[in-house]
């Protein structure tokens, strides 16, 4: 075998490369789906669920409950159309609003359709997904049964694609169930109970959470004590902050923000601190006044390619780059995913790694990530494998955990190149039937 020769390493190296030109697409993306991947640390759970997804959970888990305008109303009092509602927010409408709503449940297909698509992002349509994605969810993110369910399958996705771990960006503020408000502590034991039941364990994946707190809130600082109270209260579910939000609409700057930051991690060191950072380029998209926080993983900080001084900075302190190519392209930050500085990022010394951001408006999974870097980013298998190991090694796992992460993907790793990465990978690779996302159906392969 090849792996377990002396100069395997190399021999992996060489295979891979060799794979990686004469492959089709459909034959590199089995090769990446069987791939053990690490985890995705940067994940909004809000934005892990597919249109699909959200229209199953709601009409399955609270039927009757969703109501969407699918014209406006003959007044002009409420326009915009195939928007989602609760039917309780419907019926206290005037009866001219009333009447241009349907029950989710009863659209027709041609109204199903434009539903998914509002909560999809297409092709250059970058405000789409804070124009009309975001809006559509407003309410259905906002309900406990349909949040759970959407993470509970997105544990069961990960699973198949050879994901061991995954960070969600997900609070327990602000909640609606059934019954009405759901208060924090409630939330967390609903996460909890989701997270150790028999479906989580059997997917064999394990999760934690990070508090968002947005940086366009007014109250920001408040909403940052709030969060790592609550943080700390909940630690074996809430194991770091991530601060997120338009940097372009930012309410404080990270110097502003840095004095509460050091006060909280003094009190509560071993909360991780991630912060979105640098998600684009020009005068609102700095790096830079990231590091005069605690912080131990920036969110996408394609800018730092402008700041080299920061660059190495952020190299030497051993910080996480989270990079998701898919989301910078679907969102307009970059010019296809040629164009991501990923390359560049390693050369420096940072450590990145791959993360799909808000998966279910893309419709990708992991495997999209690793596709699109191995094949427009031309990455060799050094440099793919240590994206996978630098995302265990940048979670906020505790470190029983991560250490028990990093075991499980060198062994894996390790598997994976004596069995697939020699002469009969074309054989190998018929082992493992790849679950194809719709992005990789319908813009990859
Ligand atoms: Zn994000």
């Amino acid at each position: 075998m090849v792996g377990a020769t002396t100069d395997g390493a190399d021999d992996a190296g060489r295979w891979f490369d060799r794979i990686r030109a004469v492959a089709t697409p459909t034959e590199l993306y089995a090769l990446l789906f069987a791939l053990p991947k690490g985890a995705d640390l940067h994940i909004h759970l809000s934005g892990c669920g597919r249109p699909d997804d959200w229209y199953t959970l709601a009409t399955t888990l609270r039927p009757g409950a969703h109501e969407v305008r699918v014209t406006d109303c003959p007044d002009g009092h409420a326009r915009g159309t195939v928007v989602t509602v609760p039917a309780a927010t419907v019926a206290a409408l005037p009866a001219c609003c009333r009447a241009g709503h349907r029950p989710l449940a009863e659209l027709s297909d041609a109204e199903r359709e434009r539903w998914d698509g509002m909560l999809t992002v297409g092709e250059d349509e970058p405000d789409s997904f804070f124009d009309r994605v975001t809006p559509q969810l407003k309410h259905l993110r906002k309900e406990p049964e349909l949040l759970l369910g959407v993470l509970a399958a997105t544990l069961d996705r990960a699973a198949a694609e050879h994901v061991d771990h995954l960070e969600f960006q997900t609070g327990p503020f602000g909640y609606v169930g059934a019954d009405g408000p759901v208060p924090p502590d409630e939330m967390a034991a609903r996460y909890r109970a989701v997270l150790s039941g028999d479906r989580a364990t059997a997917s064999g994946v394990t999760a934690r959470l990070l508090i968002n707190v947005s940086r366009t809130a007014e109250d920001v600082e408040d909403r940052l004590r709030l969060s790592f109270e609550m943080a700390d209260r909940h630690r074996d579910l809430w194991t770091g902050l991530h601060l997120s939000g338009r940097e372009d609409q930012a309410r404080r700057s990270l110097d502003e923000l840095a004095g509460t930051y050091w006060e909280l991690h003094r009190r509560y060191p071993e909360l991780g601190v991630a912060v979105h950072a640098g998600e684009g380029f020009g005068a609102a998209y700095q790096v830079r006044p990231a590091t005069l926080l605690p912080v131990s993983r920036i969110g996408h900080g394609l800018a730092l390619v402008e700041d080299e001084e920061t660059m190495t900075a952020l190299a030497a302190a051993g910080v996480a780059v989270e990079c998701s190519l898919i989301s910078n392209v679907r969102l307009g930050r970059i010019d296809g995913y040629g164009a991501h500085p990923l390359r560049r990022f390693i050369e420096a010394g940072l450590r990145p790694c791959l993360s799909t951001d808000n998966p279910g408006a893309w419709g990708s999974q992991l495997t999209d990530e690793f596709y699109v870097a191995t094949r427009h980013l031309d990455l060799s298998w050094k440099q793919v494998t240590a994206l996978a190991r630098n995302s265990v090694d940048a979670s906020f796992a505790p470190p029983a955990v991560r250490e028990r992460l990093r075991r499980r993907l060198d062994d894996g790793l390790s598997r994976f190149a004596a069995e697939v990465l020699n002469p009969g990978w074309r054989t190998a690779l018929a082992r493992h039937t790849p679950v194809m996302s719709p992005f990789a159906r319908r813009h990859l392969l």
